[in-house]
């Protein structure tokens, strides 16, 4: 099976070959065709399994297949994760990915070492896709910065590990300020954990689970 095969834009496919990927991961053969469908995805993935594209990439197809009819931007992706290092990393790997349709794509990246300021002329743009720490998103969301109530697609990355740097109080208020339909992927190193069956409790009763 090919990144073709899977059913992504062609200027997605472009962009993978870019990078020199040759064939999707097991993760990515699994995970991206029921994203495409729509489905909400518990899938168990560690790093190196090839997981940033395995979500990254049925977002962009999301935000790429919306009706640019539609007048008022909005923000259609939100990737929570839990340290700076991967927000960083995930912000990269959506820049490449978009290689190809680069005027279609804006992704904002929002981390504790990023100014008030510079996060405000970030969103007044309204990015298609915001990566974020969860205590940094829902800062931004509470003083009117971010706007989530069109939110159609959620990434939590290393789901299993949100909860224990603290970020309860922010996960509810972020589940509380976007669409109750809104389609959510989680990644996480581990199935069987207290706080990703919280996560579940919040933001997707019953996923797909991967394993
Ligand atoms: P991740 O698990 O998302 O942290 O990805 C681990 C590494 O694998 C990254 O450096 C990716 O660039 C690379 N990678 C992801 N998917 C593929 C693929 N299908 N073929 C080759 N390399 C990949």
């Amino acid at each position: 099976l090919s990144f073709a095969e899977l059913g992504l834009d062609p200027r997605l496919v472009q962009a993978v070959a870019k990078q020199g990927f040759e064939k999707p991961t097991l993760v990515q053969r699994k995970a991206i065709p029921l994203a495409l469908r729509g489905e909400d995805v518990l899938c168990k993935a560690k790093t190196g399994s090839g997981k940033t594209a395995a979500y990254v990439l049925p977002v962009l197809e999301g935000v790429l297949k919306r009706k640019k009819t539609d007048a008022t931007p909005y923000t259609a992706g939100l990737i929570l994760v839990p340290t700076r290092e991967l927000a960083d990393q995930v912000h990269k790997a959506i820049e490449e990915f978009s290689a190809f349709c680069a005027k279609d794509v804006t992704a904002a990246k929002l981390t504790e070492n990023v100014s008030d300021a510079v996060q405000r002329s970030l969103l007044a743009n309204v990015p298609d896709v915001v990566v974020s720490t969860p205590a940094r998103a829902w800062k931004v969301v509470e003083s009117g910065a971010l706007g989530l109530e069109k939110l159609e697609y959620l990434v939590l990355d290393e789901a299993d590990l949100v909860l224990s740097y603290g970020y309860d109080e922010d996960m509810e208020n972020l589940a509380r300020s976007m669409p109750k339909g809104v389609q959510t992927t989680m990644m996480s190193a581990t199935l069987l954990s207290a706080e990703l069956d919280t996560l579940k409790g919040i933001f997707c009763r019953n996923p797909r689970v991967l394993e």
